[in-house]
């Protein structure tokens, strides 16, 4: 996420309503173990054990395909789908949740059988199939739900989840929660999954989301656009875009096929940055590794919304996205979008990564980063406020604070402690080894020990656990000293 210059804190207000405790354990009562027979099946709850958003996400299951098929008409904004999620049980289930927002569901089925469910607190779904699921077995639930999406306002960053474009349109984005606006999710980074979407709509609208394009098909006024998204995506990276939008499809010179789509009134100054794309990433490649999507492009909408976002293969820019930003979700392509984040406590994985490629960027043209850094630093050295966030487990609601600044000089500063060779070799290893999965803060800071063979506890503690400038010896590292 890159947010409005001037909209950089996201406060988030989060409803913790009394929700369920995170695990039972399986009733003593004789008659009920019977019931779920024949092993003691476990009620898994909701909250996949996030410290920040406990009730995110649920327990019980791992999501390996979202199969939607959604239909949305931007005259009534009505949106009706039918979500197929195929998962595996973690522990023998007699009950789970998933997470949806305001839409109402009218059938659920587990498997080809009847399912109760009931529709609990703020975006609690919770199932209870006829019968209770095997452990390490593959399960597909099938969802019949719709009405009209909503969006989270958030007081910060303005509007996400479900949005409506100025051009009539509607657009999904948003972090940490967007998805469950518009289908029925298991909402964590921490369960990746693939994606495929058929969205129908009237004809005369496109639709874009994630990864590769699919058959389009026509029929009494409506048209279906599909797309599929190999691979594993975190649920705040889906996306879905409908608009009148003009499409312009090419390749990467591997043959990666590239989606930009512009929203009607877009600036006619954001094609030429988009077409830079591959520029982009050829020369992420060359400090990040190879690019680790199946797919590539972009959404510009015309809207001032209070963020462009790294939706997966194909981010969503705001009207005033520039070049730097282009660069900044791309590199989340590696860094947050190959590379997840397990908690969002560990959003610096994401975020100042993603902006440290921004200062890459500009040193590939020149200038001097070195020189740049000593800079900033002494024109902030006074300023407590801008040395005041923690950047890793800096409390709910403080994600966004810091990351997109203090972020990119500690970034450069372990860049200096470390030298340039270890930095880039450990950072392309490091995506290469958590490729497609997840990861920590604390183990980012293990690879780069283990790499550089410094010990570097006082200078992690000193940039990204502690709040305040840090020391003279982290804040100046041999390497950026005149
Ligand atoms: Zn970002």
């Amino acid at each position: 996420m890159k947010a409005r210059p001037y909209l950089i804190a996201l406060v988030l207000i989060v409803l913790v309503a009394g929700l369920l405790v995170v695990f039972r354990t399986p009733s003593n009562d004789p008659a009920k173990q019977q019931e779920t027979s024949p092993q003691a099946a476990v009620e898994a709850g909701a909250g996949a054990g996030d410290a920040y958003y406990p009730t995110d996400g649920n327990s019980g299951y791992d999501v390996t395909l979202y199969d939607l098929a959604i239909t949305y008409d931007p005259g009534s904004q009505q949106l009706d789908g039918v979500a197929s999620v195929t998962a595996t049980a973690s522990e023998d289930l007699s009950r789970f949740n998933l997470d949806l927002e305001a839409l109402k569901v009218s059938e659920v089925k587990v498997g080809d059988q009847p399912a109760k469910f009931v529709q609990e607190g703020d975006h609690e779904l919770v199932i209870t199939p006829a019968a209770p699921l095997a452990k390490g077995k593959p399960f597909t639930t099938t969802i019949t739900y719709g009405g009209k999406p909503t969006t989270i306002n958030d007081a910060s960053l303005g509007r996400s989840g479900w949005q409506i474009s100025s051009t009539g349109g509607a657009f999904a984005a948003g972090q940490p929660h967007s998805a469950t606006t518009w289908f029925p999710a298991n909402d964590t980074p921490r369960d990746k999954a693939a994606l495929k979407v058929s969205a129908r709509v009237p004809d005369g609208w496109t639709v874009i989301s994630n990864g590769i394009e699919g058959p389009v098909a026509r029929s009494g006024g409506w048209t279906t656009f599909t797309w599929s998204e190999e691979t594993p995506l975190a649920t705040y990276l889906a996306t879905v875009a409908i608009d009148k939008f003009e499409v312009v499809r090419s390749k990467l010179p591997n043959g990666t096929p590239v989606v930009d789509a512009y929203a009607p009134g877009t600036s006619a100054e954001k094609k030429p940055i988009q077409s830079q794309l591959p520029q982009v990433l050829a020369y992420l490649e060359t400090k990040f590794g190879p690019y680790p999507q199946r797919a590539a492009g972009g959404i510009w909408v015309a809207d001032q919304i209070g963020f462009s976002l790294e939706t997966q293969t194909r981010p969503i820019y705001a009207a005033w996205a520039d070049l730097e930003t282009l660069v900044h979700e791309n590199a989340h392509m590696w860094f947050g979008d190959s590379v997840s984040i397990e908690n969002w406590a560990d959003i610096c994985l994401n975020e100042c990564l993603a902006s440290y490629a921004q200062w890459l960027w500009l040193e590939k043209d020149g200038t001097d980063l070195d020189q740049r850094y000593r800079e900033q630093v002494e024109q902030r050295r006074e300023r407590s406020s801008f040395w005041a966030p923690k950047l890793y487990d800096m409390g709910k609601g403080n994600e966004f604070r810091g990351v997109y600044d203090k972020g990119i000089l500690g970034m450069h500063a372990l860049r200096k402690q470390v030298g340039d060779d270890v930095f880039f070799k450990a950072l392309q290893s490091w995506t290469e080894k958590h490729r497609e999965g997840n990861a920590t803060w604390p183990e980012f800071e293990d690879h780069f020990k283990q790499a550089s063979g410094q010990p570097l506890d006082a200078f992690f503690k000193a940039w990204f656990r502690d709040s305040g400038i840090p020391g003279d010896q982290y804040l100046l590292p041999v390497g950026v000293r005149r």
